[in-house]
């Protein structure tokens, strides 16, 4: 298991600029003097350079990374819409997401275009934080783990020994904004195969962090997070409230 947990944050498509500073504000306010975990949040890609500039004014941002929900799988051109990893190093990003469920469910992104996003944001220094993760249907049909090594193999084929720099999030899709969430039990059974599969790919496997997302709140978090695989978490609905991200980031101690 990874040393320090990571507490990632994903927005989504929600925020404005002046929600954006009460939210940044209060995270600021409210985080331990003594970082007990990493911690990020992934926002809109309006609002990376709002982050980076509050983070001039306001120290205490020191202890919160910076994530994009998402990087272009082309390093840079004609691809209208597109924002390339090198855009996001230019303010401040350490994380990508890539891979989201959302993503792949409704931007029909597939195993092999999120194996090169990830390839995309390794070569500009960005950690892509890389979604695996079943739907109900798979699930029932008993093809959790079939599906999580699928998806999870692209990364790791396309990205060879560069495979210890990523991070993984394990986000069952039944899970997300519906406040069902896996038990510790159920999610550590999948991340501990996950595991498995790194361990074969690299000897620093015990490097990559693998976080849980799904429902992940404030109630449940201490008991997911005390699992020997879950390394952190990927907290969408929930990151969006100070106090409840507070609580989670403050459950995450080693
Ligand atoms: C997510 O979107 O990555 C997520 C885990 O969302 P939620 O916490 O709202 O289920």
């Amino acid at each position: 298991m990874s040393v320090k947990k990571l507490i990632a944050g994903n927005w989504k498509m929600n925020g404005s600029l002046a929600a954006n500073e009460a939210l940044l504000r209060a995270l600021a306010s409210g985080m331990p003097v003594q970082s007990v975990c990493a911690v990020a949040v992934c926002v809109p890609a309006p609002y990376l350079a709002q982050f980076q500039a509050m983070a001039v004014t306001l120290p205490a941002l020191d202890g919160i990374d910076l994530g994009a929900q998402d990087v272009s799988a082309k390093a840079s051109g004609a691809y209208t819409g597109e924002v390339s990893a090198s855009m996001l190093k230019d303010f401040g990003c350490r994380y990508a997401i890539v891979g989201h469920s959302e993503r792949r469910q409704y931007h029909f992104e597939t195993d092999t275009l999120v194996a090169e996003k990830t390839q995309q944001a390794l070569a500009a220094g960005i950690t892509p934080i890389v979604c695996v993760g079943e739907t109900l249907a798979e699930r029932e049909a008993g093809q959790t783990e079939s599906v999580v090594k699928r998806q999870l193999a692209a990364v790791i084929h396309a990205n060879g020994h560069c495979i210890s720099e990523i991070v993984v999030a394990y986000e069952p899709v039944w899970a997300i904004g519906t406040g069902k969430t896996a038990t510790p039990e159920e999610a550590q059974a999948v991340h501990a195969v996950l595991r498995a599969q790194l361990k074969a790919a690299t000897d620093h496997a015990d490097r990559v962090k693998i976080l849980y997302g799904g429902s992940m709140n404030a109630a449940n978090a201490a008991s997911l997070l005390a699992q020997a695989d879950i390394d952190g978490g990927l907290i969408g609905g929930a990151s969006l409230k100070a106090a409840d991200f507070l609580t989670i980031i403050a459950a995450a101690v080693v």
